[in-house]
């Protein structure tokens, strides 16, 4: 089946005027929301419900949180926007903050997440072949199946999702696709002197919460050492304590050449992301060969110093390992037919459904919709559990029951 919902009258007529003058580039639930404070959002009809998302991880810190919320309308008043071709005092203060952060010597701001990416590649191919020699137009990035980078025409041009790609061709040449996870593939394709770079995602987010093994971070870049290519780490998704360390990538002591940021930098609030890296590789693009009129703008600088401040401040990568621990194992403890799999890390995890009919996950998330809990799935089968990181053990025990009880419509 698949499931159906009973709108209410005010919704459906919102629904119904969204179908018609915006893009179907999206099949979001049947729920229109209006309102957010936590772990919670709520729709037009005043139905609260826990948000098992996170805007995709944007809104760790948790929705409209007040100390972020003051520090945009303090500086929303003061000054929002000068462009690059002047200087505002805050993009001074935000650089220092976020390199001593994150151990850097700089970073370039941008806005999107997929911007950011654009920025590392841009970074890596300049580097390759100002710092490591590699001929003109011969530079090579590995990219691993199943990445989720973002949908840029560049970004999509090594993807290996086929609706991320039918009829957008003809695609970018100078990527590699290997097997994630596999650390012989990865020697293998490192052979090639003309590779640049290596872009990884610490855990495939978008591709349901693919955990690489232990130990492969740090072998994957111990490789790219060898190889004298880049180790380039795409944190939007997994980085700023979502899996219950600031970055994945500290799970393992790995410290990348480049550091891609987006998404929770601005606590959800608006686009704000950033590459990090030391002046060997950052100082190859020189003024004039890269920008984005609303990169490092003074209000995105405020907001992120204090979404950053934030995530110290309320110790939310340690709630995120905690509760996130709690939450895979209390799932297990359901021991439903219907969950084949629970896996994550800290507070970004998945299940996959065992069912014979392939609308379940949609199915079992229309019914968590109805119980009060918002989740989505991803590739037919698997559904991400990634509430705020602020989640309490209490609210917690809440949405492990709203779980436990919606996986009943599946028998
Ligand atoms: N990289 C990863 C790992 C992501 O998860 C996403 C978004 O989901 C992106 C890049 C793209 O970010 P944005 O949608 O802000 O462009």
């Amino acid at each position: 089946m698949l499931a159906t919902t009973n709108n209410s009258p005010l919704t459906q007529q919102l629904l119904d005027r969204e179908d018609l003058y915006s893009a179907h580039n999206y099949k979001p639930l049947p729920v229109m929301l209006t309102r957010g404070e936590g772990v919670y959002v709520w729709d037009v009809d005043g139905k609260r419900y826990y948000d098992f998302l996170s805007g995709y991880s944007a809104v760790n810190q948790g929705h409209c949180h007040p100390r972020i919320i003051n520090a945009l309308i303090e500086q929303a008043q003061k000054l929002t926007l000068t462009s690059r071709a002047f200087h505002s005092d805050l993009l001074g203060e935000y650089s220092e903050l976020i390199t001593r952060y994150f151990g850097y010597d700089k970073v370039l701001p941008m806005n999107t997440g997929v911007e950011a990416v654009e920025t590392a590649l841009k970074l890596a191919r300049k580097w390759a072949y100002q710092v490591k020699g590699v001929e003109e137009n011969k530079a090579k990035i590995l990219v691993c199946e199943n990445n989720f980078h973002g949908r840029t025409l560049n970004v999509i041009s090594f993807s290996t999702d086929p609706s991320a790609r039918k009829d957008f061709g003809p695609f970018m040449p100078g990527y590699e696709i290997i097997l994630y996870n596999d650390i012989p593939a990865l020697e293998r394709a490192l052979n090639d002197k003309n590779v640049a770079g290596f872009l990884v995602e610490p855990i495939q987010g978008e591709a349901g919460v693919m955990v690489p093994d232990d130990g492969y971070l740090s072998k994957a870049y111990e490789l790219c050492k060898q190889a004298n290519a880049l180790f380039i780490a795409d944190e939007i998704q997994t980085g700023l304590a979502r899996t219950g360390k600031m970055l994945a990538c500290d799970h393992e002591n790995v410290r990348p050449d480049i550091l891609i940021l987006g998404k929770a930098l601005s606590g959800g609030t608006l686009p704000v992301s950033a590459v990090l890296a030391d002046d060997e590789i950052m100082l190859t693009i020189k003024p004039g060969e890269h920008g984005s009129t609303y990169g490092g703008n003074p209000l995105a600088c405020k907001v992120a110093i204090t979404a950053l401040e934030v995530l110290t401040d309320e110790h939310m990568a340690q709630n995120a390992a905690e509760q996130g621990e709690y939450l895979r194992q209390q799932l297990r403890a359901l021991n439903s037919p219907h969950i084949q799999l629970v896996r994550g890390k800290g507070l970004l995890n998945a299940i996959v459904i065992k069912h014979a009919d392939k609308n379940a996950a949609w199915d079992l998330c229309v019914e968590m919709m109805k119980l009060g809990l918002l989740a989505k799935p991803t590739h037919g089968d698997k559904i991400r559990f990634a509430p705020p990181l602020l989640i309490t053990r209490a609210q917690l025990d809440d949405c492990i029951n709203i779980i436990g009880n919606s996986l009943r419509i599946l028998d």
